[in-house]
């Protein structure tokens, strides 16, 4: 097994703890879940975090906790519901392991969620950061909470120049701190140490040091040398996918449907679409084999949406069908189509309000309403 390795210049550590505190009690955000931090609100907003930004989080957070104002409600949600709710943060599975974890909650911890650091680390969708978040905001226990934010800190103030994504660093850094934290401080200096790398000690070279209540203990900013810091490994080129994605309209209806339980955005509701780039013709070609019968083809603008590991790069086309009083879609699909069979249907506001779809569609999503109203152009013809 490899051993963990030293902080270097770790005796500055001690120091932190009193002008952090201070700076953070004078300093920190008034933020939603900060007021009263209950162990409910404290796990919902760390999962809501995860990847995500703060004014992002903002509008999700008291709307969910009024839909879900507990484990026991959050437990028992309908899935369709929940991915309602999480829609437009992305990373879903946050979503679906905040459910399970609820569900286990409630069987085996009589629906109080765990305050020891190990059994939180057991539930669903937990790791070692956000059970050091609820251990330590919510109960007061001193396990420090390593994100982003905290490694660009700790490395900055130390010159720890190991790379920041690999576990063995996280785990010197949570070490270290473990040993300076006040026993009854823990919440408030995870907090303190995020907040100033979320306000002051800024990536990418930009950090407000004039403004640091550490600038005194810090060894970067005396070597003039915080743009080294962190370190971390280039990231891998992300995988290009191309999809072309068809608004496929009949009387105001869009088709939709549903993507496979596993993998990427599992389960949730997607226009139908095309690996690759189609053309207008091959487009007429596919309508003419599935047996559609579209009475009008408009170009939609390109979009462009970034996964962790992969982009896709859309282009889109608008179908309207000829109305149901000359074509019955729901019968023909059934017993000559393969892909009206898996498609539902529903109108710009029934989607809006009932169905969750990954915010990768938000520039066609959002073209729906005017697309109903566009004049057709096949009238009269
Ligand atoms: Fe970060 Fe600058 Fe403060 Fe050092 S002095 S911790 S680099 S903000």
């Amino acid at each position: 097994m490899r051993s963990v390795p030293q902080l270097p210049n770790a005796d500055i550590l001690p120091q932190i703890p009193v002008p952090l505190l201070k700076w953070y009690h004078s300093h920190a955000r008034l933020l939603p879940w900060r007021e009263k931090p209950s162990p409910y609100r404290v796990w919902i907003s760390e999962i809501m975090l995860q990847q995500t930004r703060v004014a992002a989080v903002m509008p999700y957070f008291e709307r969910f906790l009024e839909a879900l104002p507990d484990v026991s409600a959050l437990a028992a949600c309908e899935d369709d519901h929940l991915m309602k709710l999480w829609q437009g943060l992305g990373y879903y599975n946050r979503a679906r392991n905040l459910k399970k974890a609820a569900q286990v909650i409630m069987d085996q911890h009589a629906g109080r969620i765990p305050d020891d650091f190990d059994v939180l680390l057991s539930l669903p969708g937990i790791g070692r950061y956000t059970a050091a978040a609820i251990s330590s905001i919510a109960y007061g226990h001193p396990h420090p909470a390593v994100d982003g934010n905290v490694l660009r800190v700790i490395t900055r103030l130390t010159l720890y120049a190991e790379d920041i994504l690999r576990e063995s660093t996280k785990r010197t850094v949570e070490m270290s701190l473990r040993a300076i934290y006040p026993p009854h401080a823990g919440g408030d200096m995870n907090q303190a140490l995020m907040e100033l790398g979320a306000t002051v000690c800024l990536p990418n070279g930009l950090p407000h040091c004039a403004r640091c209540p550490l600038q005194l203990l810090c060894l970067a900013f005396e070597n003039s040398c915080t743009g080294q810091f962190p370190q971390k490994q280039p990231p891998k080129k992300r995988r290009i996918e191309k999809l072309t994605i068809l608004l496929i309209e009949q009387d105001g209806n869009f088709a939709l449907q549903k993507r496979p339980d596993q993998g990427l955005l599992a389960s949730l509701w997607e226009f139908p679409h095309w690996e690759g780039t189609m053309k207008k013709d091959e487009l007429l070609f596919w309508c003419r084999q599935e047996n559609l019968h579209a009475k009008q083809i408009n170009k939609l603008p390109a979009s462009r949406h970034i996964f962790t590991h992969l982009e896709w790069h859309m282009c889109g086309w608008h179908i309207r069908l000829q109305s149901c009083d000359n074509f019955q879609i729901q019968e023909t699909a059934a017993s000559d189509t393969s892909f009206l069979t898996s498609a539902c249907w529903a109108s710009p506001q029934e989607i809006a309000q009932n169905y969750s779809i990954p915010s990768a569609f938000q520039t066609y999503l959002s073209l729906l309403p005017s697309l109903c109203n566009t004049v057709d152009t096949s009238q009269g013809k």
